[in-house]
């Protein structure tokens, strides 16, 4: 084991979510790391893009709605074609709204339904089999605390169901696929600061309720979260598959 077991040189990775916020942390640090990347979302970011062509990272970018039941196929395809391979899918696209439960629609529910749970499945499902062909790799969806513990004062019934949802489908794939060497593994981010918690700025009473809660008393930051989802996603987790690996600044411990 060594340092170079945390670098992806010559991998090639499909990043969901991968224009902003925790997704393009991702994308830059794999980059640094020697990966190439498709990076996927409904909208494209500009700056973003600008960014990791000015540090000299191969990847491309994907305009997609992640809840069209095609577009999962598509990407897997793509990404096979632009770079000859897939050795890493991070299923990052996710969508939060809260909302109190008996004013929440069917329409919103099915919302965060497809966009956290069933979009992922299927990018899951599409990658099997060229992983499968290709010998193996690693999967790495990111669920929430959210589907560990219910988050306070804010009621997101749908949203925790969600990511309850993610972390169980991340321990059965990894069990079905670790005869295939594809490791399936999650990550469960406390508050971090994006566009998700952009209401932290606005709602003061909320904010102080999620910075007391959190023992490290600050909001983690997209950066930390690519930190850890490039260790489940590098050789240096090579023995570590169903793990839901919780990054929350101690959010849980209490
Ligand atoms: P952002 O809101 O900044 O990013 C969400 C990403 O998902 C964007 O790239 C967005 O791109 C993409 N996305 C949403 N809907 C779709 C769709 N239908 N099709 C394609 N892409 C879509 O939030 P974060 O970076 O914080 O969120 C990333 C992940 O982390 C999510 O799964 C979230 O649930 C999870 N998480 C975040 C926490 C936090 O505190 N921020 C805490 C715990 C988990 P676009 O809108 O352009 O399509």
């Amino acid at each position: 084991m060594a340092l170079n077991d945390f670098r992806l040189d010559g991998k090639v990775a499909l990043i969901t979510g991968g224009n902003r916020g925790i997704g393009l942390a991702v994308a830059k640090l794999f980059g640094e790391a020697g990966a190439k990347s498709v990076l996927t979302a409904r909208r494209d970011n500009p700056e973003g893009e600008a960014e990791l062509k000015a540090a000299g990272y191969e990847f491309d970018f994907v305009s997609a709605d992640a809840r069209d039941p095609e577009t999962p196929e598509k990407l897997i395809a793509h990404t096979i074609e632009k770079y000859g391979r897939i050795d890493i899918l991070v299923n990052n696209a996710g969508v939060a709204q809260h909302g109190d439960t008996p004013d929440f629609t069917d329409e919103l529910y099915e919302k965060i339904m497809s966009t956290n749970l069933t979009q992922l499945f299927r990018f899951c499902r599409s990658a099997i089999n060229p992983m499968r062909a290709q010998g193996g790799g690693v999967i790495l969806n990111v669920g929430s605390i959210s589907g560990v513990v219910t988050n306070v004062p804010q009621n997101q019934v749908a949203y925790n169901a969600s990511k309850a949802g993610v972390h169980m489908l991340t321990k059965s794939l990894a069990n079905e696929l670790a005869p295939d060497n594809i490791r399936v593994n999650a990550l469960a981010p406390g508050y971090i600061e994006t566009d998700m918690t952009a209401v932290r700025e606005t709602n003061k009473e909320w904010d102080s309720v999620w910075r007391a809660a959190t023992p490290i008393g600050r909001y983690g930051l997209p950066e930390e979260m690519a930190n850890c989802i490039l260790f489940l996603c590098s050789p240096a987790s090579s023995y570590v598959t169903g793990a839901v690996l919780i990054a929350d600044g101690g959010y849980t411990t209490r």
